[in-house]
Formats: C-alpha cells, sequence, structure tokens
C-alpha cells in the first residue's frame, strides 16, 4: 500500500498551483512552501530482551501563524521527513479551512508498531516526548494520534509530559482516552466528520442518500467510523471495504452486494486493522485484491487509507457510476488524477476540508481541558457537524464563485486566513 509518490512534492505542487491563482508573493510563498521549524531525532529504547534499540523520531511544525501547532504523531515503517513535513502542511490548511485557532504541525517515528511488546511501546512513547518536550506545548504545539498511534499512547504522552514540567497538563496533547483527559466523541469524529461532508455534498448534487453505494479503502479508525457514519445516519448502503493484512503482507477488499456490517468486521479486526478473512468468508464476504475498491460500481468512494492511492493509473480504474469522492485520508489523490477526477466531474470533498473533524475535536478537547469541564457525546457531535457544515459551506461558496476545483477553493480559502493571520502577526 506505500505509495511511490512524494508526499511533500505533492503538498507542494498543489499548493504552488493556488499560489499562482492567487498571485501570493514571493516571500509568502517562501514562507508557505516550507515548514517553519524541523526536528529528527534519535530515540533509544530498552527494548524487553535488555537490548537497545535506537528509533528515528520526526517533529515538523509548519505553520502557527493562526495558533499553536497541531498535528498527529505517527507511528509507520515507511515513514520518512517528507511524509511529516507534507502532513504537516496540510495540518495548517486543514486547521484553516476548519476555522480552528491552530496552526500545522506532524510527527513520527520509523517503526512498526505492531512488532512492540505494550512495554516497549510505552517506553518508545515516553522516549519520544523525553527529547520534544520543551518544544511542545499546549500554547506551542499539540501533538494527536495518526496512523499506527492510539489513546493509550496519547495518554503515555501526557504523563510523561506532565511528570517533566512538574505539573498535570492534559493539553499538551489530544486524542487521550475519555476518563484521562480525553473527549467523548473524539474516536468517531474523523469518520462522522467525513460523512457531515457527504451528506451536504450529496445536498449539493441533489441526491438521496438513502439511494447511495459506497465502496471504502481502509479499516481503520477512520474508515470504520465513517462507514457506520454512512450507514445509520444516512441509510446509505456500502458494499466494499480494504483492509491491509498484517500475515500475509497485502490488502485485500471485502465486498457484500447487498451492505457489509461495520459493526461484525470491527469484531473481527485486530488492533491494527487486518480483518480476519476465514470469519469475513463464513459471513458471506467476498475476498478480492486490495485494489478492488476503485473499482466498484457505486456511487460514492471514500479513500481513507494513507496518502497517494489515487493515481494516474488506478484513476482510470474508478466506474462511470461515481459522483463522489470524499477524502477520509491525508493526500490519497496525485495530481495528476486530480486532472481526471476534474474532467470526468467527480465531485471531490478534499482531505484536509472532508477529514477536519479529527483535529476539530481535538480542538474541543483542548478547550474542555482548559476548562476543565466536559461536554457530553451529543454536545461534542453537534458542535462537530456545525463546524464541518460551516467549513465545507465555505468550500463550496469559494469553488461555485471563482469556478475552480473544490481542492483549489479549499486551499484558497486556507490560504487566505493564514495570509491574513500572518499579515496581522507582522511577519509579511
Ligand atoms: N492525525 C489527525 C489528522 O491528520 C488528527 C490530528 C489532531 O487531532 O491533531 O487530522
Amino acid at each position: 500500500m506505500a505509495s511511490q509518490t512524494n508526499a511533500f512534492e505533492m503538498a507542494q505542487r498543489q499548493f504552488d498551483r493556488v499560489a499562482d491563482l492567487l498571485k501570493l508573493d514571493q516571500s509568502v510563498r517562501e514562507l508557505l512552501r516550507w515548514p517553519m521549524r524541523e526536528y529528527a531525532f534519535r530515540i533509544p529504547v530498552r527494548m524487553d530482551d535488555g537490548s537497545m534499540r535506537v528509533f528515528q523520531g520526526f517533529r515538523v511544525q509548519h505553520n502557527d501563524a493562526r495558533g499553536p501547532n497541531k498535528g498527529g504523531i505517527r507511528f509507520h515503517p515507511a515513514e520518512t521527513i517528507d511524509t511529516v513535513r507534507a502532513l504537516a502542511t496540510w495540518m495548517t490548511w486543514k486547521c484553516a479551512v476548519a476555522d480552528i485557532p491552530l496552526g500545522g504541525g506532524k510527527g513520527g517515528v520509523v517503526v512498526d508498531p505492531a512488532t512492540l511488546s505494550v512495554g516497549e511501546k510505552e517506553r518508545l512513547c515516553r522516549g519520544w516526548v523525553q527529547v520534544m518536550w520543551k518544544n511542545i506545548g499546549n500554547r506551542q504545539d499539540v501533538p494527536a494520534p495518526d496512523v499506527g498511534t492510539t489513546p493509550q499512547m496519547m495518554g503515555w504522552m501526557m504523563d510523561e509530559y506532565s511528570k517533566l514540567v512538574g505539573e498535570y497538563t492534559p493539553g499538551v496533547i489530544t486524542g487521550k482516552p475519555v476518563g484521562g483527559g480525553g473527549s467523548l466523541g473524539r474516536k468517531e469524529a474523523t469518520g462522522f466528520g467525513v460523512v457531515y461532508t457527504v451528506r451536504e455534498a450529496l445536498k449539493h448534487l441533489n441526491i438521496d442518500p438513502k439511494t447511495v453505494t459506497v465502496a471504502l479503502q481502509g479499516f481503520g479508525n477512520v474508515s470504520q467510523f465513517a462507514a457506520i457514519g454512512m450507514i445509520e445516519h444516512l441509510g446509505s448502503t456500502v458494499v466494499a471495504v480494504s483492509c491491509w493484512d498484517r500475515d500475509d503482507n497485502t490488502s485485500y477488499t471485502f465486498y457484500k452486494k447487498d451492505g457489509i456490517d461495520p459493526h461484525f468486521l470491527m469484531s473481527i479486526t485486530d488492533q491494527y486493522g487486518t480483518i480476519d478473512k476465514n470469519a469475513a468468508r463464513d459471513a458471506g464476504y467476498s475476498i478480492e485484491d486490495g485494489g478492488a475498491w476503485i473499482t466498484k460500481d457505486v456511487d460514492v468512494l471514500i479513500p481513507a487509507a494513507l496518502e497517494g492511492q489515487i493515481t494516474a493509473e488506478t484513476v482510470q480504474l474508478i466506474h462511470p457510476s461515481v459522483k463522489l469522492i470524499a477524502e477520509g485520508a491525508n493526500g490519497p489523490t496525485t495530481p495528476e488524477a486530480d486532472e481526471v477526477i476534474k474532467n470526468r466531474g467527480i465531485f471531490d470533498v478534499p482531505d484536509f476540508l472532508c477529514n477536519s473533524g479529527g483535529v476539530t475535536v481535538s480542538y474541543f478537547e483542548g478547550v474542555q481541558n482548559d476548562m476543565n469541564f466536559y461536554w457530553t457525546k451529543d454536545e461534542v457531535l453537534e458542535k462537530l457537524d456545525t463546524k464541518m457544515t460551516q467549513a465545507f459551506n465555505s468550500v463550496l461558496d469559494m469553488s461555485l464563485r471563482e469556478n475552480v476545483y473544490t481542492r483549489d477553493a479549499a486551499y484558497m480559502v486556507a490560504i487566505d486566513r493564514v495570509v491574513k493571520a500572518m499579515q496581522l502577526r507582522g511577519w509579511i
């Protein structure tokens, strides 16, 4: 599933395109094309067998004009400084388009977390914070989970930071477990946020969500709750999900014509997102090649795995029935594929709009930590829906007004807000 696309090059190409449209000054471009600060470091960890292993860690702070840097920490064997740069850059645009007062950051460790014991994972998380604690903080840079990291890991990191600074500081990190400073609704937030944008897009396209069929890529946190939301909130039918199979080191698509049951599939999925093929087969699912999800005769495609998945080649496999692509993943579509999607008239909900529900509830989590007062799940999800709907409409309005592709429109909204904040602070 790892792609050949350099995600940071892709993020810069997307930005350059819109910078030209907006005729941005050279100095503004220089500031926004590159992260403001980058950290690359080594984390020594004592393994269970007594040996030491050294891990490569990263944190990139792209831009904090609108508020503290914000963004997840990814644990992935294929992590590189360029992936982290791209993801940090997209976080700046994501927080701006969602209109939350935060900047963009991202972190990572080159590791397959499935190969570590619980104790080793805890020591790695604490080690990451021991290196970075002076450069993170609730008024500086606030990490969160991403691919390969969990609420429990955020809890360990928050604890380590609190010990180092000498006071309980829940707001240093978000995506913590509920009961340990976490917010209700954070677990569902990214997937449900995807669904709110799909609902708004279908309204614009004049399509009844109850008639809609969906295929998803991935079966991690985003995809699971996007599938549940599509079925339970909108009454749509999800016919396919794909997942990475850790045992076979490849991916598969799980297909059921009359609709998959995400709760059942979750009950047979391990903590790293691998679905048990035998149990699925017994329950009537057909198991196909990992790339099959994109070929399905459906109305909506939701890539919710990694970056660089809809490429010049795979975009050709999209069925003529597809009317909408909702990008649950960060950077799933390459600029070459964008051209094809645009020409075919498929409506695209771009990544940093579509998946901004996660960071939006992270922001709510930080607000609740500051108040030391916690909202109900319904309150959180209602506030999330309001934010996502506003964000979607600001992008749609821009796209219609300027007659530009939705991704360009999202960039225009986001860049405008970040540039204004930089002007107000006297940076440009
Ligand atoms: N990792 C998530 C993202 O890419 C969430 C970031 C956060 O909550 O800060 O949006």
